[in-house]
């Protein structure tokens, strides 16, 4: 699975550090920072985190759906 946030509509609500704490988090700067190709059993979480972006900012690059 690989994974895509375009920086440029983010607005760091953090709903993805949320929905998936081990693929994505904030540095101490609050900004994020991502896991890019998760492991697998991160799939479920990753999609949640899609889901729950509220500016649809974050793409999976490999999944048709
Ligand atoms: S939830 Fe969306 S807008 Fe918020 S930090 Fe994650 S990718 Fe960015």
């Amino acid at each position: 699975m690989n994974i895509e946030v375009d920086r440029e509509v983010c607005e760091i609500h953090a709903q993805c550090v949320f929905a998936a704490p081990d693929v994505f988090r904030l540095d101490d700067d609050d900004e994020l920072v991502y896991e890019s190709a998760p492991d697998e059993r991160h799939v479920a979480a990753v999609r949640h985190a899609v889901s729950a972006c509220p500016v649809r900012a974050i793409r999976l690059l490999d999944d048709a759906s």
